[in-house]
């Protein structure tokens, strides 16, 4: 069995703790590897060597630090295979997906090689006679990045690409779910001639070795993919030193369904957001809203697509739609919501209960009608694949609906009509929003959450100013 270490200041070394976590592939129900249950002393150990190499990171120009991060795509793309089979099985991602999210990772890496000499300051007039203003952008210094399990290898890349390119340097902590990829990673590294401390990835629980990274005064930024609850301690975390903090937390996504859409295109979009990686990505259809005039024919239409959902092995070919959940938690949890929602009322279309299945966490795909506006089915994330729908009869109902939700990450719409799209662009509350198509944004947009979906977003220009900060200088001539 793979024991991984933690990689420290340009090394692999072994943890200052004795005690490790098992990692287990949620399809078997095997330990596939271990790897060190870090703590306080190995968060000091991994920030104080990201301390003390930035300052020389931050004085090679951009271009030379865009070139490591175009090595870093390059060794990716040299083990996309091993690299998506270790995914696949540290989390049950079905193989063509974790392979998407290995070779978009590697394309994370060169797009961000790419503003190496795009990013600017700016020169302002001043008021003054004779005195020009330049704003220099420079490092926010040593960054903390924090990964949730579910896209674990792309996660990674989005805190490491932007970080490395600014001139920051960065500790990772992934989730311990999901750690392997990321130390395969870290081995990948250890063969550039990165400078030393440059990057750093360290393992452990997150109340336990993410809380000391997130409170650490070595810290400049933390950026974490988590929950909200995960949010708010890092928020309590940062108020010692007011680190800066970027949070791209949890998500209850809606989708509209208008009277005008093309009902065969929404199931479709629709039932594929809910159950790819079964059901466990931020940005996917939550919850659906359907114009009344079509809501029994989208119902009927729409549990009929859900039934045919097809679950089991990651690695089979064909490709199964879904597989297992994470884990034990995550199932129990999807359980427990549904089993509420139909204590509190609610009908289940189709699936509503643990499946049969000798290995693994899986899921009925379920549907779930008459569920109350107020209800947790509605109002919170479920992450599994389980979706409520629920009818509106005007335009204004369907978005108050929508917008009526403590988490702002995501949205989609489908309509025919362009004044009704451009209507809802205008009144939905949401960081992003889908036309016609549900999940996946692009690498160059700006994934940001409003409420309590975050703080601050990632990817494209706006995800890279994240990791900058502003110093005016007033040069009198
Ligand atoms: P989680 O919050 O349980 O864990 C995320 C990470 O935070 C883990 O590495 C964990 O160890 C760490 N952590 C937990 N408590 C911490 C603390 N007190 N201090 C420091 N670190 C701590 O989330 P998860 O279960 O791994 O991921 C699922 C969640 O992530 C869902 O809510 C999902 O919506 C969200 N997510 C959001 C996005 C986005 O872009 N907005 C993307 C992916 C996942």
């Amino acid at each position: 069995m793979q024991a991984y270490q933690q990689f420290i200041n340009g090394a692999l070394v072994d943890s200052h703790s004795p005690d490790w976590i098992e990692v287990e592939n949620p399809y078997t129900n095997e330990i596939i590897s271990r790897v060190p249950q870090g703590d306080a002393e190995d968060a000091y150990a991994a920030l104080e060597a990201a301390s003390k190499s930035q300052g020389a990171w931050s004085k090679k120009t951009v271009a030379e630090r865009a070139g490591y991060l175009k090595q870093m795509a390059s060794l990716i793309r040299s083990s996309r295979i091993e690299l998506a089979r270790c995914l696949a099985s540290e989390q049950a991602k079905v193989l063509p997906l974790a392979q998407v999210e290995i070779d978009f990772t590697a394309d994370y890496f060169d797009y961000y090689a790419g503003w190496a000499r795009i990013y600017e300051g700016e020169i302002i007039s001043s008021d003054r006679l004779n005195e020009n203003m330049f704003l220099f952008r420079k490092p926010i210094g040593v960054v903390v990045g924090i990964c949730p399990w579910n896209f674990p290898f792309f996660v990674m890349a989005r805190k490491v690409a932007p970080a490395l390119l600014t001139g920051c340097s960065i500790v990772v902590k992934p989730s311990s779910n999901t750690p392997n990829t990321t130390f395969e990673f870290a081995k990948l590294v250890a063969t550039l001639d990165l400078p030393k401390g440059v990057v750093n990835f360290v393992s452990g629980g997150g109340k336990t070795l993410g809380a000391a990274l997130s409170s650490s005064s070595l810290a400049d930024m933390v950026t974490l993919t988590g929950s909200v609850e995960a949010g708010q301690e890092i928020i309590r975390a940062s108020a010692e030193n007011i680190t800066k903090v970027s949070l791209e937390l949890g998500g209850k996504a809606p989708a509209i369904v208008f009277a005008d859409a093309d009902i065969g295109l929404a199931v479709s979009r629709i039932v594929a957001s809910r159950v790819i990686f079964s059901g466990q990505v931020c940005n996917c259809a939550e919850r659906a809203y359907v114009h009344s005039s079509i809501y029994d024919e989208f119902a009927d239409k729409f549990t009929k697509a859900m039934k045919a959902v097809t679950k089991g092995d990651p690695f089979a070919d064909p490709t199964p739609d879904m597989s297992s959940q994470i884990d034990k938690s995550q199932l129990l949890k999807i359980d427990a919501m549904v089993s509420r929602a139909k204590a509190d009322g609610a009908e289940i279309l189709t699936g509503g209960k643990i499946a049969d299945s000798q290995t693994g966490y899986f899921y009925e795909p379920t549907v779930i009608a008459g569920a109350r506006q107020d209800s947790e089915i509605v109002q919170k994330e479920i992450f599994g694949p389980a979706i409520p729908i629920l009818p509106f009869d005007d335009y204004d109902e369907a978005i108050a609906l929508a917008n009526d939700c403590e988490y702002g990450l995501t949205s989609s719409v489908f309509s025919t009509n362009i004044n009704t799209v451009m209507q809802s662009l205008r009144d939905l509350k949401f960081g992003e929003t889908y036309v016609n198509r549900e999940h996946f944004e692009g690498l160059q947009g700006f994934h940001a959450g409003w409420r309590k979906s975050g703080i601050g977003g990632a990817d494209g220009k706006h995800g890279l100013m994240e990791y900058l900060q502003s110093q005016v200088a007033y040069i009198q001539f």
